[in-house]
């Protein structure tokens, strides 16, 4: 393939504009080399997820420097994480500030990925929106093709970013599509918390402290509430004399069996508000201020890392379980760290080198810090999906508190 044709040509060729690619993007930019970034949403948009951001995620919006315009945006800083089972004792455990003394706070989505985004493109990349990338031809010593929906050519570049958040986009993951691998061999998902949907809402008039965020759920059913940053898309936010209420975000994760039982989201809500006494608590006055949002089957498991000029980065490397509330922390420390490894191998980026060289020492830095952190996350996920399991658990760490919050810590906060 002939990287000085006509056609418009990147050293490296980004696929969606969430977290990972976003940050991907910015850093790999950052390090001088031709970047673009192909997002198949106009944003601001918004998407499924908790929204919790943790402090190590807070210091890559630092390195970026975005973190003082997202803290405008941003939620009240979380301090406590109170745990309500279905059955058994409630618990409190401390959420930890990092080294800086930075604490973990939310983000409304919309917002988030509009602000990383746009950073991405003061740095210097190049942004197409909306561009819904169909398929990606080529190899690291090719270089790649591009093909964008209803684009007449495709695009080319020497190496490709899949951060399109999904193990699911067949001609785009080859050589090894759908692959997880742990580290250096293949392996299954784990199994029971793969058939599993995510929900998501935004109210007001929740009775939750500030500094706090629950988590809990019933049976099949697994939820997060906090307080969230502010939305873009509030209703009437464009008006001067609008006053924003304090938002609250709650999502939750629910095997298909029991949405096929309760047959909606709102049903799911109201049953979560009657057999959960926690939850039940807290959203007892709650005004619902948009429609729920749905997104899944969810995949956790660790997947591909890189592959013949594939560098992946985000849930499209290894996704942990929603209810962990780690998913963009990882993302955006993956981009981060991706370009960080770009920046030690320039030369091969920019022609010279051998690309195998730079997709082994990403993966290898990327499993010595990630892999752990996924398994032990999907771990504690398959125990809070589980009523009985939870309120034993949760009945030991009532009388040994310290434990619950090394397992905070374990889990990446
Ligand atoms: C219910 C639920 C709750 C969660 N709660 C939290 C939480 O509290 N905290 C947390 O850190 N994480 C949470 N997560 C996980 C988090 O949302 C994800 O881990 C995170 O969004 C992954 O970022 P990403 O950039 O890899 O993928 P995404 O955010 O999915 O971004 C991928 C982007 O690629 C674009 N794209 C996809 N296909 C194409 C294509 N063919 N061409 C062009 N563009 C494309 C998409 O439009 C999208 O913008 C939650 C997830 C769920 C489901």
């Amino acid at each position: 393939m002939d990287l000085n044709s006509n056609a418009e040509s990147y050293d490296v060729a980004v696929i969606g504009g969430g977290p990972a690619g976003a940050s991907a993007a910015a850093f790999i930019v950052r390090a001088g080399l031709r970047v673009c970034v192909l997002e198949q949403k106009c944003f601001p948009r918004q998407k499924v997820c908790g929204e919790f951001v943790a402090p190590a995620g807070w210091s890559v919006f630092a390195d970026l420097d975005i973190a003082a315009r997202l803290h405008r945006v941003a939620g009240p800083e979380l301090q406590y994480v109170d745990v309500y089972p279905e059955w058994g004792p409630e618990l409190r455990g401390t959420l930890p500030a990092d080294a800086a003394g930075c604490c973990a706070r939310a983000v409304s989505r919309d917002v988030l990925d509009f602000i990383l985004l746009q950073r991405a493109a003061e740095l210097g990349a190049a942004i197409f929106q909306p561009a819904h990338v169909s398929q990606v031809r080529g190899g690291a010593r090719t270089g790649f093709e591009v093909f964008i929906a209803g684009w007449p050519l495709p695009l080319r570049a020497r190496a490709v970013v899949l951060a399109h958040g999904s193990p699911r986009l067949g001609a785009m993951n080859s050589p090894s599509p759908g692959h997880y691998r742990t580290a250096g061999r293949p392996a299954a998902p784990p199994s029971g918390i793969r058939d599993c949907l995510g929900f998501k809402i935004h109210l007001e008039n929740v009775h939750l402290p500030d500094n706090t965020t629950a988590i809990g759920g019933v049976e099949g059913l697994y939820a997060g509430l906090l307080r969230t940053g502010n939305s873009a898309l509030a209703p009437n936010a464009v008006h001067a004399t609008y006053r924003p209420r304090a938002c609250y975000n709650l999502a939750f994760v629910v095997e298909r069996k029991l949405l096929r039982r309760y047959g909606s989201a709102a049903e799911l809500y109201a049953h979560l508000r009657r057999r959960n006494g926690g939850f039940g608590r807290c959203l007892s006055d709650a005004r619902l201020t948009g429609d729920f949002l749905s997104c899944g089957p969810m995949e956790p498991g660790v997947r591909e890392v890189y592959a013949d000029g594939r560098f992946f980065v985000g849930n499209a490397a290894g996704e942990v379980h929603a209810l962990i509330g780690e998913g963009m922390t990882l993302a955006l420390c993956a981009g981060q760290l991706l370009g960080r490894v770009i920046s030690d191998h320039r030369a091969a980026l920019a022609g010279g080198e051998d690309l195998a060289v730079v997709g082994e020492a990403y993966r290898d830095r990327w499993l010595d810090r990630f892999g752990s952190r996924l398994h032990a996350g999907n771990a504690f996920s398959q125990v809070l999906m589980r009523p009985l399991l939870s309120a034993v658990a949760a009945t030991y760490l009532h009388a040994f508190p310290d434990v619950l919050n090394q397992c905070i810590r374990w889990s990446g906060k």
